[in-house]
């Protein structure tokens, strides 16, 4: 009975029930996908994964910050707007994004990462990260 099984379903069901036993098996399978041209499991393509994750708004603010970061550490002479250090250097939101603040020059400052670190100790670990970008 097994066999007879086996041997009526098509390679396609073959494979389909090779992959919902391998996601059981498996939960981080359920995030990959398994090409069955070169029979191997990938993981879904990042670019998916970004689009899905980060709304148009803050990848279109991720954009225009990335193209005035350099003019803001060249407006500041490449140095930290407090200390004057030339170390480790990150473009600082005056007015945090998540309060609004825009990527304008006006907002944008030069801070080295541990001038940087003190203006953000108060917001927590994840939002420090998030401003190093
Ligand atoms: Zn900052
Ligand atoms: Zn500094």
């Amino acid at each position: 009975m097994q066999l007879l099984s086996m041997q009526s379903i098509t390679e396609d069901q073959a494979i389909e029930n090779y992959v919902a036993y391998m996601k059981r098996a498996n939960p981080k399978r359920s995030n990959m996908i398994f090409d069955s041209k070169s029979m191997k499991w990938r993981n879904k393509l990042p670019k998916e994964k970004h689009t899905k994750k980060k709304s148009p708004e803050r990848s279109k603010m991720e954009s225009s910050f990335n193209r005035i970061r350099p003019q803001i550490l060249n407006r500041d002479g490449n140095k930290c707007t407090e200390c004057g250090s030339e170390k480790r250097l990150n473009v600082h939101h005056i007015v945090k994004r998540s309060e609004g603040g825009d990527n304008s020059r006006d907002n944008l400052v030069t801070l080295c990462y541990k001038c940087h670190t003190n203006k953000h100790i108060h917001d927590g670990v994840y939002s420090l990260m998030a401003s190093l970008v």
